[in-house]
């Protein structure tokens, strides 16, 4: 690793809170954001959650770190409280939407594709972020997994929950509440930033690219788009997003194929464009280059 990365990964591990969680928490709380009647946006320190209430108990989707669990539980207390949560989905295994797991899971039903649940009865790695994931106790695991799709129609919505094969990891699920025109992307959307992409286990920056295209075509102007990191936003950002990745994933690829090094590209960079995307990131271009590099 060079100086630039390691800078960049401690960057990282105080801002992502990725590695050491419990050493950067102030008073956590949630923010609430009302959607609609009886959905809303919840953002802690992790991946961004969503709430569903209504007669038949709440969902949750995602569960932000363990150290958030406290504040989480607090949350609810508005919506009925913990004993009210019947469902939890998690979108993917990282831990900045599953900890909370541990303490929802006596509670809730867990549902996540197959490989979150294989995943997360293993021992797991993100070496970038030097982060060790230990096997999850028998209660945190999803008990419900899927392979492609599962519908759930409670509290009147028709909800789909839909993996995405090789995105942000190999076990994305996005779900789409389709009477609220709702969608929660998970890690498949890092609202106007350069996104972690964890090709170590089964991401892909390119996939994930035709995945959002896939998306933006089950979506319109009028959906409210809930990104796995950042603001609330819609169809227009998630466009951009798409096309950020395309557009600097063409910039790294036609570096390569001059036969340039990753350490040259990266000393290269991207063009000035992208400026303003690095400052809303969580780390410098040069992670995001070697991101990309590895998925080529
Ligand atoms: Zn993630």
């Amino acid at each position: 690793m060079n100086k630039w990365i390691l800078i960049a990964v401690s960057l990282l591990l105080s801002s992502y809170g990725y590695a050491d969680n419990d050493h950067h928490a102030k008073s956590p709380s949630f923010k609430s954001t009302q959607l609609t009647e009886n959905i809303y946006m919840l953002q802690g320190k992790g991946g961004n959650l969503a709430l569903l209430k209504g007669e038949n108990g709440l969902l949750l989707i995602d569960a932000d770190y363990k150290v958030m669990s406290d504040a989480l539980k607090n949350a609810l207390g508005k919506y009925g409280g913990v004993n009210n949560l019947n469902y939890l989905i998690n979108t993917h295994w990282h831990g900045d939407h599953t900890q909370g797991n541990m303490a929802l899971g006596h509670h809730a039903q867990i549902i996540a594709h197959d490989n979150v649940r294989a995943r997360l009865l293993t021992t797991q790695e993100i070496k970038l972020f030097k982060m060790v994931s230990k096997p999850y106790p028998k209660h945190a695991l999803p008990a419900i997994t899927y392979a492609k799709r599962l519908s759930l129609h409670i509290n009147d919505e028709d909800i789909e929950v839909v993996h995405f094969p090789k995105g942000h990891t190999d076990g994305d699920s996005v779900v789409f509440f389709k009477k609220a025109n709702i969608v929660h992307m998970g890690d498949h959307f890092f609202s106007g930033m350069f996104p972690f992409v964890d090709v170590d286990h089964g991401g892909n920056v390119l996939n994930m690219a035709k995945n959002i295209s896939l998306i933006l075509e089950m979506i319109d102007d009028k959906t409210r788009v809930i990104p796995g990191h950042g603001p609330l936003s819609t169809k227009k950002e998630l466009q951009a997003f798409h096309d950020m990745l395309i557009d600097t994933s063409a910039e790294v690829s036609a570096m390569k194929a001059k036969g340039l090094s990753l350490e040259e590209i990266q000393k290269k960079s991207l063009s000035k464009k992208w400026a303003a995307w690095e400052a809303n990131s969580f780390f410098p271009a040069n992670v995001w280059i070697g991101i990309i590099y590895s998925s080529l």
